[in-house]
């Protein structure tokens, strides 16, 4: 079964079929010019550069696989959608030597019961393409809350800013890091992760996601 409109595949077809592949909404957004996903983070955190590998609208492709991905154990989608992704950061060469991976984390309760990190699969894709080293407990979760969104972004901040903690922040001191999570959509977890991770000094941080949900 496609994991975008669950035709059933053909031979040689590998999770999504070939009219679903042809159609994913690639975002063509690269490392090197001002796009969308940048503007996001305008004005709220002090990162690089920031990007993200697909468009997440609604109804479609890319919902049902992000939907398979994190409810339905279909880890093999993070490895598919970071080996493409991986291989177009790699080839287009607008990003610093990244020295580690770090995935937006689970709380550890919600990572036992669902028995993965969804962002997991993806990252260590990245991180092969990349030659650097995918760092999975860089971040930890210590409350097991939703990321507000309602309140203000400096009333969110505040309200988050012990969400996560670093596991060690000498380890990250004057790194290049490239975080990621699954759906970039108001950059609320994004900007509370990379505020947590420049605690260590001298830290480079690039975003990057799977999909992010297009602004009008
Ligand atoms: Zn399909």
């Amino acid at each position: 079964m496609c994991f975008g409109c669950n035709a059933r595949l053909n031979r040689g077809e590998n999770q999504l079929c070939t009219v679903c592949r042809n159609q994913l909404p690639l975002t063509e957004y690269n490392f090197n010019d001002e796009n969308a996903v940048d503007r996001i983070f305008y004005g709220r955190i002090n990162i690089t550069k920031a990007n993200s590998f697909l468009f997440f609208t609604q109804n479609g492709i890319v919902k049902n696989l992000i939907h398979h991905l994190k409810y339905k154990n279909q880890q093999q989608i993070g490895t598919l959608l970071g080996d493409w992704h991986g291989q177009l950061i790699a080839d287009t060469k607008f990003i610093d030597q990244i020295d580690f991976v770090i995935p937006v984390p689970l709380h550890p309760k919600k990572q036992k019961r669902r028995g993965y990190n969804q962002v997991s699969e993806f990252g260590k894709q990245l991180a092969l393409h990349l030659n650097a080293t995918f760092y999975e407990n860089a971040l930890i979760k210590t409350a097991n809350t939703k990321t507000q969104t309602k309140k203000g972004r400096i009333g969110r901040w505040q309200q988050n800013r012990s969400l996560y903690i670093l596991e060690n922040s000498k380890k990250l001191e004057n790194k290049k890091i490239l975080l990621v999570d699954d759906v970039i959509t108001t950059g609320a977890t994004m900007e509370i992760c990379s505020q947590t991770l420049s605690q260590a000094k001298g830290i480079n941080i690039y975003i990057t996601s799977m999909a992010v949900v297009p602004l009008d």
